[in-house]
């Protein structure tokens, strides 16, 4: 779960990944956690 912490990515396109939703990871941007606040920035 170390890899959650220090991903770059989306948390949620992380998490779709992390359960094989590879196809709705690929356009994930969910705009709320702190990786997409970031990005935003
Ligand atoms: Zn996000």
């Amino acid at each position: 779960m170390n890899q959650y912490f220090s991903t770059k990515k989306c948390r949620w396109q992380f998490l779709l990944e992390a359960f094989g939703f590879f196809q709705e990871a690929q356009n994930m941007g969910c705009g709320y956690c702190d990786n997409c606040i970031k990005k935003k920035k």
